[in-house]
């Protein structure tokens, strides 16, 4: 069980199933010490690039839906966590990396210092990011870290092998974390090799982790089972994980939140 888990997804996303309250009691009642909502930025919302492109080849089931400003407004401005739960909440987001065109990615730039934890992900879906050659999709995963992005998602995807070498230095020079997810492992999105090969690389150049669920439904939540046998295999260093404790993830968030601040506001 992870103790902070700094990715999952609420009803906001509309794919995943638990509101955030369900999260925070179940986290809660596990004894969780913190756990950060990260809804899928609003440019998940392809829906209208689809519509309006009537003789494109995408199917209707391709649209995917994600919650607007209006509600990561709300959520970082008016949200605050029942009085009775002891897990700490982290307020974030899930951006997706934009992969053409010179916004990055789809952070909210008026929010951009309200955020606690940013990440940046590809999520290879029409009109949001079509995939191209290796070199370009590590270019723009290379260009999120300096604009806004705390923390890399499922950077290693078995679809899109990427050079690790090139983006766990970049990573490692820049402060940002790449992610270690339990999902992609577990819905076979990532192989292990790729992952464990992450891991070495991240290890040798100081490169930080972040422990994610990636949990869509609150079963999922603090889910480590597929990521703890790899981080004991590379003998992976406590100090380099970035959510090992409470401590060190505030210490990680404020950090971040400063440098985002002087880059994105
Ligand atoms: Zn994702
Ligand atoms: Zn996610």
């Amino acid at each position: 069980m992870l103790k902070v888990d700094f990715h999952t997804h609420s009803l906001a996303s509309h794919h995943a199933l638990n509101s955030i309250e369900e999260i925070l009691q179940q986290a809660d009642q596990l004894g969780m010490a913190g756990v950060a909502i990260t809804d899928h930025g609003p440019g998940t919302d392809n829906s209208v690039q689809i519509a309006q492109n009537p003789n494109s080849a995408y199917h209707w089931s391709e649209r995917i839906k994600g919650p607007d400003t209006h509600f990561f407004k709300v959520f970082l401005s008016r949200y605050e966590a029942p009085r009775n739960i002891q897990t700490k909440l982290f307020k974030g987001i899930e951006c997706n990396i934009l992969g053409s065109g010179d916004e990055i990615i789809d952070l909210p730039k008026n929010l951009a210092a309200d955020f606690d934890i940013v990440i940046a992900s590809v999520h290879p879906l029409p009109y949001i990011f079509e995939l191209q050659d290796q070199k370009s999709v590590a270019d723009r995963i290379i260009l999120a870290m300096d604009a806004g992005a705390d923390v890399i998602g499922h950077p290693f995807h078995k679809t899109f092998e990427l050079d690790q070498e090139l983006i766990v230095a970049a990573a490692a020079d820049k402060g940002v974390a790449l992610e270690l997810n339990n999902s992609s492992l577990r819905l076979k999105k990532a192989l292990e090799s790729s992952i464990l090969k992450m891991l070495g690389l991240a290890k040798s150049k100081g490169c930080k982790i972040s422990l994610a669920s990636d949990a869509h439904a609150t079963n999922e939540l603090g889910s480590d089972e597929c990521i703890r046998p790899l981080l004991s295999q590379s003998d992976f260093p406590e100090e380099l994980i970035i959510n090992n404790s409470l401590e060190s993830a505030c210490r990680f968030v404020n950090q971040r939140k400063k440098i985002r601040i002087e880059r994105v506001v």
